[in-house]
């Protein structure tokens, strides 16, 4: 047992129950997502854009579904600021199932040995809430993959609450909100995994994703915690 947990002891987010953020008899509320491409949204087996569809991203892997437990851990962290609900949803992922297979081309493309690139938060935004999501899921998946993550992309633009909004004006507001970090090189790696917690229409990895390849990125993969 960790002293951190003798500290802040757990609790299930569903039942209450003591002992773990999500309890063995839970956990069944946890559903993991189908995969789709990330141009589209409409299905596609492995994740991949499709040959037909065109886009900057060149899949796009979704971890849980933004529902139910999945999602309770999600807003528990956001507003609490406890990281390692989010690890808690990382660690028990089951990326090497029976139907693991769907991880076929991410996989394929880790081991490109992609720089891992969190979708970052406005600096206003980052500063009321004292951190971002997304890099902690970032350097999460760092350590399981053992790969480097780098800021190359900052926020420019403050956006905004974007829940509610309509479609069109989600994609208005996210033209332009980003650009490259100052500090970054000169020399944009060639592969990049895209890492944000939550995709609602992808409007804000497809922006992102397009600074990177017109930074010089040939590929970028997205991943998000819950879709
Ligand atoms: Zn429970
Ligand atoms: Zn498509």
């Amino acid at each position: 047992m960790d002293i951190l947990d003798l500290v802040f002891p757990k609790r299930c987010v569903n039942c209450g129950r003591w002992g773990e953020y999500v309890c063995e008899e839970c956990q069944v509320g946890m559903w993991e997502e189908e995969q789709i491409c990330p141009t589209c949204c409409r299905n596609s087996r492995y994740g991949e854009r499709h040959k037909y569809c065109r886009g900057e991203l060149e899949g796009l892997t979704c971890l849980w579904a933004y529902e139910g437990i999945a999602r309770k851990l999600i807003t528990k962290a956001k507003y609490s600021g406890q990281f390692d609900v989010l690890e808690f949803l990382i660690s028990n992922f089951p990326f090497d199932s029976a139907q693991g297979e769907q991880f076929f081309y991410f996989k394929k493309f880790l081991e490109t040995n992609p720089i891992i690139v969190p979708v970052p938060l406005h600096p206003k935004r980052e500063k009321e809430r004292g951190f971002n999501q997304a890099t902690i899921v970032a350097s999460l998946i760092a350590n399981r993959y053992s790969l480097v993550v780098k800021n190359l992309l900052t926020r420019v633009k403050d956006t905004g609450r974007q829940v509610g909004k309509k479609r069109e004006e989600r994609l208005k507001a996210m033209s332009g909100a980003f650009e490259l970090s100052r500090d970054t090189p000169y020399v944009i790696p060639n592969t990049i995994l895209l890492v944000d917690d939550v995709w609602t229409t992808g409007a804000t990895l497809r922006e992102c994703a397009k600074v990177l390849r017109r930074g010089g990125a040939k590929q970028v993969w997205g991943l998000v915690l819950a879709r």
